[in-house]
């Protein structure tokens, strides 16, 4: 296959899977496989059109059957309507959401709707180079079932996010065997395996890079660079992303729930030392009623402490509560399929 890379790419070695492996996973590959685009879209009206083209023409020239599926995640601009412009000529599939849902839930219906022997997982905005797929690709033939972008560097992003960023992820992986690799992005190649996989896990708290990871088979990260955003603004601010923090922790740690019973521990173990050295004291020179200070350190500090820990078991208890629900994680409102779209599936070996 033509590979022409006009940025360098630069694979992770931590992350190959042994020769055997691979080879065994490459020979189930069909030779003509069919490709799934996977674009999830909220108020994309700027992007969507040059980025379908953009697809579309890239696997003509690869010679790959292809199908492009849009969720529209609640867009209150004309998205769907561009989408629909170009149902006759495109082979597109466009699922549209009862309302915005966010870009997880917006990937797992994507997922839900591919047909394909592969999947591309691509953001509508050109953040994500697409001229990459193609090396991607190559990868998948090789037998990895997963192939991702990793940001090359984040020097696009301020300080403070960088901070937090690794801070979640050192929390996050602390102490894991499977560890969820930092940097990187929901730009990926997913085999049919992996989307099987993904489609039976049940829950409604999804936080995608963690279900990736959470399921196996051999995987690869590739490093390449990220470009801007050509039209429009980002949809997530600080306090989304610090939402999405908060259901990737619940969802895939228990140490911040364990947390508690260490200081829990330590803090009993000081306070009985010092209850011990209270009393020798007393017995050897008598009470004169000093440490007020020390009392009130003691309770405000273990309050403190007690509400901290208390909000965190409620953010675990939040989420059970929706996961009991059993509430479908989305509404679809309508789903559009272009005649244009590929009819046979392809032989599966
Ligand atoms: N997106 C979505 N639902 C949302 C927010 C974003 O489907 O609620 C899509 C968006 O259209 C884009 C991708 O997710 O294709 C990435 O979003 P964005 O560029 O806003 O995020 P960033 O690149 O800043 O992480
Ligand atoms: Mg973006």
């Amino acid at each position: 296959m033509k590979t022409d890379l006009p940025t360098a790419i630069d694979v992770l070695p931590e992350d190959s899977a042994s020769e055997f492996m691979l080879h065994s996973r490459a020979i189930g590959r069909p030779a003509n496989p069919l490709v799934s685009c996977l674009l999830p879209a909220f108020n994309e009206e700027g992007n969507i059109l040059p980025m379908l083209d953009t697809l579309h023409t890239l696997m003509n020239d690869l010679g790959l059957r292809h199908e492009l599926i849009v969720v529209d995640d609640g867009s209150q601009d004309a998205t769907v309507e561009r989408v629909m412009s170009v149902m006759d000529v495109l082979p597109v599939s466009l699922i549209q959401l009862s309302r915005n849902f966010g870009k997880e839930i917006a990937l797992t219906a994507a997922i839900g709707e591919a047909q394909g022997d592969l999947a591309v997982l691509i953001d509508c905005d050109f953040q994500h180079p697409p001229e990459l797929i193609p090396a991607f690709i190559e990868q998948w033939r090789r037998g990895y079932d997963m192939v991702f972008a990793v940001r090359s560097d984040r020097n696009d992003e301020s300080f403070l996010k960088r901070i937090f960023t690794h801070a979640f992820y050192g929390l996050l992986n602390f102490g894991e065997r499977n560890k969820i690799p930092e940097n990187t992005q929901d730009f990926r190649i997913l085999d049919r395996v992996l989307l099987d996989a993904l489609n039976i896990m049940p829950e409604r708290n999804r936080f995608m890079k963690g279900l990736y990871n959470w399921v196996g088979f051999t995987r690869l990260g590739i490093k390449v660079r990220t470009d801007p955003r050509r039209h429009g603004k980002s949809s997530f601010n600080f306090f989304s992303l610090l939402r999405l923090a908060a259901t990737g922790l619940t969802a895939f740690s228990n140490v911040p729930l364990r947390l508690w019973t260490v200081v829990g521990g330590i803090i009993s173990f000081a306070s009985i030392a010092y209850a011990v050295f209270v009393v020798i004291e007393t017995l050897l020179y008598g009470n004169d009623a000093t440490g007020w200070p020390t009392l009130v350190v003691a309770i405000t500090f273990l309050g403190g402490v007690q509400l901290l820990s208390i909000g965190i078991l409620g953010e675990y208890i939040g989420r059970i509560f929706t996961e009991v629900k059993q509430r479908p994680a989305y509404f679809v409102s309508r789903i559009v399929r272009s005649r244009q779209l590929p009819t046979k599936p392809s032989n599966k070996q």
